[in-house]
């Protein structure tokens, strides 16, 4: 499952080095070296997964439960007001690096971090039409 050419296997390996906050057999949790806010890790399990679309069930119910205990270990560590939890997929959504991961992002009152957006404007037609699209859809077990 290792993909040789992939700066996180590198880093979850620790072949490259990272300042590691947490480590077990599955995953690394580093600190970002361009962070959103102080403290903002990247949750990353030691297998090569692309994105959320290639990821094993086992490993995602992993990895919400791990996202959750270190997220509540560093809000209280760094005395954060909030958290956020990112997970990008796909370069129309903000992803750079093809190995699944989660951002771990302590939030402070004021930190003006933009990981928010701006709401946009829909109609009652619109949500009509979306939902008729998706539920309509029947490919998998999703
Ligand atoms: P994404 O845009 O969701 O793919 O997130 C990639 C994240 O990885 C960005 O927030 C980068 O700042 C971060 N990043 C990239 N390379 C490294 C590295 N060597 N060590 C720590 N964080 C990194
Ligand atoms: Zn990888």
């Amino acid at each position: 499952m290792k993909d040789c050419n992939c700066i996180f296997c590198k880093i979850a390996d620790g072949e490259i080095p990272s300042a590691t906050i947490y480590e077990d057999e599955d995953f690394r949790v580093i600190l970002d070296l361009g962070p959103a806010t102080r403290g903002h890790a990247l949750l990353i399990p030691k297998d090569h997964y692309p994105d959320l679309f290639e990821l094993e069930d086992e490993a995602a119910a992993k990895i919400l439960v791990r996202a959750k205990r270190i997220a509540a270990r560093m809000k209280k560590a760094l005395g954060a007001d909030g958290f956020n939890l990112v997970q990008n997929n796909g370069e129309a959504a903000g992803q750079t690096v093809f190995h699944f991961h989660m951002h771990l992002i302590p939030r402070y009152r004021e930190d003006h971090a933009g990981i928010l957006w701006e709401p946009q404007k829909t109609t009652a037609e619109e949500l009509e039409e979306v939902k008729t699209l998706i539920q309509g859809y029947q490919e998998d077990n999703g």
